[in-house]
């Protein structure tokens, strides 16, 4: 694959290494001495605690992404993928509610906005304001060009008026803002230029939430759908000031979501595997812990090796991202492996807990729930597969012809 090709947005050196590093280690004592001992109440109440999210705001957890110039940490991809990953090894609801603003929003703004966009948001994201991401629509989730939500130019002054249903949208019945996929033309148009992004705050009058849907896992991280309906938004809203462009810059901050997922998934992963270890030595059968046999050995080893690769995954595609490539198939592969690679690991974990795995009394059950969405959201694996397949066949065409 051609690794050559630059990203349009060039490198990013990041926060300076001693400082990083620092940082890092004080958030994995946080994730292990307070976000853990938490998990029982966060999943009883099916919310995180309030002062909780107020300790992860003072940590700058929800401007990772800012540029350093509008307050936030700025972290490069590879920086901001092990953080990702760190918190990923408490439970997912604790990365969920700051994912977009360091995710799709930022990102989305770094690719698209202007100026005066970047001025207004940037900060607030620093400050916690919650971002989502209004893409998917009932219509339309693998195949979201195909949208049905309209953005038609206001006949009152020089704005838009917002029309159409967003689902499954992660953070909305919390959100401050969303970033809003619409068309701004009825025919889909080349390079899906019928779809541009608005920055939409979520008390603009004629937005409504629905109540967040019951989900198989990730308790605390909350979707709903976004009603929008004769939503007037200023001409300021259309993000880069630009028609067309929307699908473009979706699809850009995307990559920085299939990163984030796999990061996500390999911390996830490793908690897993950690807590099937210490199962292991602790249960006995036949008179000896289950950890001698070498089945459950077995067990154990391939879920490592599988971890390390999407580790070194990891690394490598951030690396890359921070040197300017263009890690579109490499970021796509990352999340297929990694999110993959998570649900195997989930089931061999709880495999070795054995009938106690299907308990919720304990965490190989919801490890095993929590993981699954991993390979369902920003791409499924099926689409990823095509997106990958697409380019590799394209070199070879462009290469032999
Ligand atoms: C917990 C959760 C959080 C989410 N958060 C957000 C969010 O914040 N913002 C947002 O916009 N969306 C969000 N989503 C939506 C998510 O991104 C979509 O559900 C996902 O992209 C899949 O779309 P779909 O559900 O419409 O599935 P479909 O597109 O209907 O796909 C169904 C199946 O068909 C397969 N398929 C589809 N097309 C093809 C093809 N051409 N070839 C082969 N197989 C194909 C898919 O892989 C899948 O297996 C979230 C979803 C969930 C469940």
């Amino acid at each position: 694959m051609n690794s050559e090709l630059k990203h349009p947005l060039g490198s990013n050196p990041g926060m300076d290494e001693d400082v990083f590093e620092q940082f890092a280690e004080q958030l994995t004592r946080y994730v292990r001495e307070r976000l853990i001992p938490a998990e029982p109440e966060v999943i009883e109440n099916d919310r995180i605690p309030d002062e909780i999210v107020d300790e992860m705001r003072e940590m700058g957890l929800f401007g990772l992404s800012v540029p350093e110039e509008y307050g936030g940490a700025g972290l490069n991809m590879t920086q901001y993928a092990r953080i990702v990953n760190i918190m990923a090894y408490a439970a997912p609801a604790y990365r969920s509610i700051f994912s977009i603003n360091v995710g799709m929003f930022a990102s989305a703004l770094k690719n698209g906005a202007t100026e005066a966009q970047r001025a207004e948001w940037y900060p607030k994201l620093v400050e916690g304001k919650i971002a989502c991401f209004g893409l998917t629509e009932p219509g339309s989730g693998s195949d979201s060009a195909a949208m049905a939500t309209t953005a038609t130019p206001d006949p009152d002054g020089n704005g838009w008026v917002l029309n159409g249903t967003k689902r499954y949208i992660t953070n909305a019945p919390h959100a401050d803002v969303a970033l809003i996929m619409a068309r701004t033309e009825k025919e889909a148009l080349p390079k899906n230029a019928h779809v541009s992004a608005f920055l939409v705050p979520m008390d603009t009058p004629g937005i409504s939430t629905g109540s967040p849907d019951k989900k198989m896992g990730q308790s605390a991280s909350h979707i709903s759908d976004i009603m929008l309906d004769d939503v007037k938004v200023p001409g300021d809203a259309l993000l880069g000031g630009e028609t067309g462009k929307g699908f473009r810059f979706a699809m850009q901050s995307l990559d920085n979501g299939r990163i984030s997922v796999g990061a996500a998934a390999t911390g996830y992963a490793r908690r897993a595997l950690d807590s099937a270890v210490r199962y292991a030595n602790e249960r006995k059968a036949f008179g000896e812990p289950i950890a001698r046999f070498q089945l459950i050995q077995a067990m154990l080893a391939d879920s490592e090796i599988e971890i390390y690769a999407a580790e070194a995954m990891m690394a490598d595609v951030t690396a890359r991202a921070d040197r300017g490539e263009n890690i579109l198939v490499k970021a796509a592969a990352f999340k297929v492996f990694a999110s993959e690679m998570c649900g195997r690991v989930v089931d061999r974990v709880v495999q070795v807990y054995g009938g106690a795995g299907y308990l919720a009394e304990y965490d190989a059950e919801r490890f095993y729930r929590d993981a699954r969405i991993y390979r369902i959201y920003e791409g499924t694996t099926q689409i990823l597969q095509l997106q990958i397949a697409k380019h590799m066949l394209r070199e070879w065409e462009a290469a032999n012809s």
